[in-house]
């Protein structure tokens, strides 16, 4: 080959390059607009436990190399260090996203010098924001609690449970409804909310259904399974569902959704168990968005709190849509963790941070309305 000839080919090459870019671009349709007015914006916070890059991956090439997550316009990194560890757990990383302060291991909505902090989901609150939390553990586990509670130990959970009952939050949906009814110091929480006015169900038609603004859906009576194993109803379903209520009320609203046990896949070493949960994860983040995409005035935020298993994909057949890794830890990683957003005030979101800056971004976002 002559050096014309080499030319000729490298500019073809370059063509073909721009031509695919310029695909990608049409496809997708950046920067999208919304209707940023003078409403406080509604905030879903969906959060994948352990989901880092390489779950991410993982998930998205087993799922006909296709996520939601490829429809959301701004992507940034989170640093997620506890106060004094570089590597987190999921209670110091979930106070850091819901309080805004880094503290240690173990702790939830109290910072490392022992000061209760309020989380962006009772700010919102005091916005007169409408709120929900959804988790597809028990709703007194680390990442839900941390919306919620101020205690020393995330182990606490009789304490978590009594937090949840003298809280505000308009609907809960998750597992552990032992932690209510059958606790040491023999009190009835379920008794003593629905003498307060909470109603209490156990299936997702008596959760529709209900008229009641403050609803709690006891999924499960302890931990719920496994997606692979059965869980129901499916993630997408409860958020459809507790979207519906939130929209037909004129206030703003605050939902807190997590996918938590794709960590559990990961302290496992289990990509199976792990893809499965993103694949569900996955589906609801697209119900979130078709909200956001028809209300216009909903910001989304989708992030993790860690990584979990040091998970590296290794092989994989894109035809087959399978793929296969090596887990290099049964705990969580230090790893930065992917910051997705869509919907308005998602700009924000860009960059490098600490966790601690999505509490003060989401904050930020409801303060750009006066
Ligand atoms: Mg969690
Ligand atoms: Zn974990």
């Amino acid at each position: 080959m002559n050096y014309l000839h080499k030319f000729k080919f490298f500019s073809l090459r370059i063509s073909i390059f721009l031509f695919s870019i310029n695909l990608l671009s049409q496809d997708q349709q950046y920067p999208k607009s919304f209707n940023i007015d003078k409403k406080l914006p509604n905030i879903i916070f969906m959060i994948g436990d352990g989901m880092g890059l390489s779950q991410i991956t993982a998930g998205t090439y087993s799922n006909g190399n296709n996520s939601s997550l490829e429809e959301m316009e701004f992507v940034g990194l989170s640093k997620t260090h506890a106060h004094n560890r570089l590597v987190t757990d999921s209670a110091a990383s979930g106070t850091a996203m819901a309080c805004g302060e880094k503290t240690f291991n173990g702790v939830i909505g109290i910072d490392s010098k022992n000061r209760k902090l309020e989380s962006i989901l009772e700010y919102c609150m005091t916005k007169d924001y409408n709120t929900a939390l959804i988790a597809t553990s028990s709703i007194v586990h680390a990442t839900p609690a941390s919306f919620y509670a101020n205690v020393v130990s995330r182990r606490k959970y009789e304490d978590i449970a009594l937090q949840l009952r003298f809280h505000d939050i308009n609907y809960f949906v998750g597992g552990g409804q032992k932690h209510f009814n059958g606790r040491e110091d023999k009190r009835n929480l379920i008794k003593e909310m629905e003498g307060e006015g909470y109603k209490i169900v156990n299936n997702l038609n008596n959760f529709k259904s209900s008229t009641s603004k403050k609803l709690g859906f006891f999924t499960y009576s302890d931990e719920p399974p496994q997606k692979s194993l059965g869980r129901k109803p499916s993630l997408e379903l409860i958020v459809e569902a507790t979207l519906e209520k939130l929209k037909d009320d004129k206030k703003p609203f605050f939902l807190m959704v997590e996918a938590s046990q794709i960590d559990w896949g990961g302290h496992a070493n289990d990509l199976p168990y792990i893809i499965s949960e993103f694949k569900e994860f996955s589906v609801a983040i697209n119900s979130a968005i078709r909200f956001s995409e028809l209300d216009k005035n909903t910001l989304i935020v989708v992030t993790a709190d860690h990584e979990t298993g040091g998970l590296a994909i290794k092989k994989g057949n894109l035809k087959k849509s399978s793929v296969s890794g090596d887990f290099t830890t049964i705990g969580h990683s230090g790893s930065m963790v992917p910051v997705f957003s869509y919907g308005p005030y998602s700009e924000l979101f860009t960059g490098i941070y600490d966790n601690t800056a999505i509490f003060k971004k989401l904050k930020n976002a409801v303060n750009q309305v006066n």
